[in-house]
């Protein structure tokens, strides 16, 4: 018996392996083609999007879109993201908040209309350009089975290992990955240490903080932390979008480098503090204002706020915006 289940549990074990390496293929193939869809027309120029002077404007022109050609999920669809603001869009669950930035990313093309960056169309500038000045921390973020330090590090490939703990740090992540029993050296992601949903998170912040982008959009980016976790990782990423102005080692005055950034939420105590409020139905932008604005319209956002507050659905603190109505 032993000489026949030695071979099979043997073979087993490589059935599994292989199994796991189809799905860590799996994986990075869709990472890759999601990177790759497209390719550049001959006249493709590189973006250029400086956040020194004011960071990237965001507009969308008249655009229609829908994932099927029968069901449009934008139809003359207009938006416009100021440069160098903190923006956050809220609105009822599939109302378009995580198409905006797949569109804005190409990793689908608009039947009609104009996505534009500071003035420049996405379709004629070079893909890598583009992706280059976006990060985004999506939903859910994939984890490569390797070592924290390697997942951290994707987001900037040349960055040394100094700079991966201040991003780190700054994604309040750090102290987690020093109770993890290898430290940065702890493999995770597929078939790795599990980590929650939290951690994860974190460390997606992390990747994009490093690679440091002229625009980040956070995609419920904070959904798993428990109210005082989720405030400090908020305080420390709009820490992180401005750079005030400094004399660099070469003496010369470095101006204030502003980020623009975009905070999908359904959490509405994450965005009182927000430059600008995107309120969504349905495809389209309903309302835009401050948290103030907004409250005294009394529209959909009013109501999403009051019944965040009565339902108790993570408002925490108070609730004065309301009383004042
Ligand atoms: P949520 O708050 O739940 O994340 P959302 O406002 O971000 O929602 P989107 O993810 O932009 O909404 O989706 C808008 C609509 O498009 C939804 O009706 C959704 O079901 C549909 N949709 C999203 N992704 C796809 C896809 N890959 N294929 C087909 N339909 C999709």
């Amino acid at each position: 018996i032993f000489q026949l289940s030695f071979p099979l549990n043997f073979l087993g074990t490589i059935y599994r392996e292989m199994r796991q390496n189809l799905l860590d293929m799996e994986t990075l193939v869709t990472l890759v083609s999601a990177n790759q869809p497209l390719k550049d027309s001959p006249t493709a120029k590189p973006l250029t999007v400086s956040s020194t002077n004011g960071g990237g404007s965001i507009r969308f022109d008249k655009i229609n879109f829908g994932y099927h050609p029968d069901r449009l999920i934008f139809r003359d669809f207009s938006l416009e993201i100021p440069a160098g603001k903190r923006v956050a869009i809220v609105g009822p669950s599939g109302c378009g908040k995580s198409t905006i930035f797949r569109l804005l990313f190409r990793f689908y093309n608009p039947s009609a209309g104009t996505i534009s960056i500071n003035g420049q169309d996405i379709h004629q500038v070079t893909l890598d350009s583009l992706r280059q000045a976006i990060g985004i921390v999506p939903q859910d973020t994939p984890l490569f089975h390797s070592t924290v330090l390697h997942n951290i590090r994707y987001g900037r490939l040349t960055a040394t290992d100094e700079e991966v703990v201040e991003a780190a740090k700054k994604a309040s992540v750090h102290e987690s990955i020093m109770r993890l029993p290898e430290k940065y050296e702890t493999k995770v992601g597929e078939r790795g240490l599990m980590i929650s949903g939290g951690e994860k998170q974190r460390l997606a912040v992390a990747r994009v903080l490093l690679k440091d982008p002229e625009i980040l959009f956070f995609d419920e980016a904070t959904s798993a932390l428990d109210a005082h976790t989720e405030s400090e990782l908020l305080k420390s990423i709009n820490a992180s979008l401005t750079t005030p102005s400094h004399i660099g080692d070469n003496g010369e005055k470095t101006p204030t480098k502003t980020r623009t950034s975009v905070f999908i939420a359904h959490r509405l105590r994450t965005v009182i503090e927000a430059d600008l409020i995107i309120v969504m139905k349905e495809g389209k932008v309903v309302e835009q204002g401050t948290h103030e604005e907004l409250l005294k319209v009394g529209g959909l956002y009013w109501s999403m706020w009051v019944e965040q507050s009565l339902g108790g659905g993570g408002l925490g603190g108070s609730v004065e915006g309301v009383d004042e109505i």
